[in-house]
């Protein structure tokens, strides 16, 4: 067995609206930054489906292309491709209203009176159905055939969610795959990353990174965040704190003493273990007020004691042979597809065969004539002897 780079251009990018946004707030543009955005085509994907359809076709394309895409689906299902058109309408009007409502809203403004406000200009062309009834269900308006509502709802296990449980709202990550398009930056994430600290530093900002933060520090009532104290002994105050940490470690950095807690085991950075973390939390726990360490630690609490499970299972496979059914991302999806969802929802047992996603960079030769995702970086070759 040979080693090879493991690191390829998978990772893709949506809602480019949201990044054009963020450079713009910064005064400046992801191409004046050196981003290039590159969109994923002629499909977002391929769907691998366990069981063939009639005329024993066992995949089909996400195409960008509305007309292309209505028309395949009329070939595996007579008035799926008029169910297509509908849909993609739903779905671009849940993107339209989702993005300003949910998801530039904090949570807590939901259903303030300004959240509210901001809802009332898209309730004539809401139906409440659409928006709150069960995902799947919602979708057999638009196709009979349960593998292909799975093909526009496997999305939702982007947010860790179940068609069989999940709110038909979140059809609005299929809205923006399918008409705002699914991107890949040119040089991969990296490149928006360093696009990004670019523009903020030339704004002012300083940037540090590998700096382990061991509590978030408040006044002395804990209303207000003062700044954070770092693993090192130092001290960087601030007006806002921006913790991307998960959510139960992230409360634990009020009252670091939780931090031996369930829930707080984190592989991303952390306050325990050494003399020199628990100095440093030691310093954090003084530097949250005792009401901002209280409230930390009740909700770490909290948050410890529901059942945790991995999200991902991730797998990198160098092979010997190219695999030429498959485009740069591929999803399978299993016949026991309500099962796998089900099951996980209501710890029933477990389905047999669960859903797939595989993303296969292609040949240098591909990259080169643009044919792969055209990441230009030279996609690792598959085929590679
Ligand atoms: C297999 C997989 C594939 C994915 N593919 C895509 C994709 O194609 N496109 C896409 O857009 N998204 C993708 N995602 C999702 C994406 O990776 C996440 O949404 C994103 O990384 C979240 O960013 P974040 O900054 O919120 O959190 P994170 O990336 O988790 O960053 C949190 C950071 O905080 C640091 N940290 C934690 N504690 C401390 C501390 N005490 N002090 C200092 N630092 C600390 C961690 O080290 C980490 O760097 C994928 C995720 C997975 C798992």
């Amino acid at each position: 067995m040979r080693a090879r780079r493991p690191s390829s251009p998978t990772s893709l990018l949506l809602f480019p609206d949201k990044y054009r946004e963020a450079f713009a707030a910064l005064g400046t543009t992801l191409e004046d930054q050196g981003v290039q955005l590159a969109r994923v085509g002629p499909a977002a994907y391929r769907c691998f489906f366990e069981t063939p359809f009639a005329d024993g076709r066992r995949s089909l394309d996400l195409l960008n292309e509305p007309d292309a895409m209505a028309a395949q689906l009329e070939g595996v299902e007579a008035g799926a491709g008029e169910g297509y058109s509908r849909f993609l309408k739903m779905a671009r009007r849940h993107l339209d209203m989702g993005v300003p409502y949910f998801i530039d809203r904090e949570f807590e403004e939901l259903a303030s009176a300004r959240g509210l406000r901001d809802l009332l200009p898209f309730l004539p062309n809401l139906n409440v159905l659409d928006l709150l009834g069960q995902h799947d269900w919602r979708l057999k308006q638009f196709f009979r055939d349960q593998r292909l509502r799975a093909m526009f709802t496997f999305q939702d296990l982007y947010v860790g969610l179940s068609p069989y449980s999940a709110p038909a709202v979140f059809g609005l990550l299929a809205g923006t795959e399918l008409t705002d398009g699914v991107w890949y930056p040119l040089g991969g994430f990296a490149a928006v990353r360093d696009g990004l600290r670019r523009a903020a530093e030339a704004c002012g900002a300083r940037v540090q990174a590998g700096a382990e933060v061991a509590g978030i520090a408040t006044d002395a009532a804990g209303g207000r965040v003062t700044g954070v104290t770092l693993a090192d002994g130092g001290s960087v105050p601030a007006d806002y704190v921006v913790c991307n940490r998960d959510l139960p470690a992230g409360y634990a950095l009020l009252d670091p003493s939780s931090s031996s807690s369930p829930g707080s085991s984190s592989s991303s950075g952390g306050a325990g273990g050494t003399d020199a973390a628990a100095a440093a939390a030691a310093a954090a726990a003084a530097a949250a007020s005792p009401a901002a360490a209280a409230y930390g630690r009740q909700q770490h609490d909290r948050l410890g004691r529901l059942k945790y499970s991995a999200g991902v299972i991730a797998f990198n496979w160098s092979l010997s042979r190219r695999i030429d059914d498959l485009t740069h991302h591929s999803v399978f999806l299993s016949s026991d597809w309500e099962r796998a969802r089900v099951s996980r929802a209501r710890a029933g047992p477990p389905a047999s065969r669960t859903a797939a996603a595989a993303a296969a960079p292609h040949s240098r030769a591909a990259a080169a004539s643009g044919a792969c995702c055209r990441c230009r970086r030279g996609c690792w070759p598959l085929d590679a002897s």
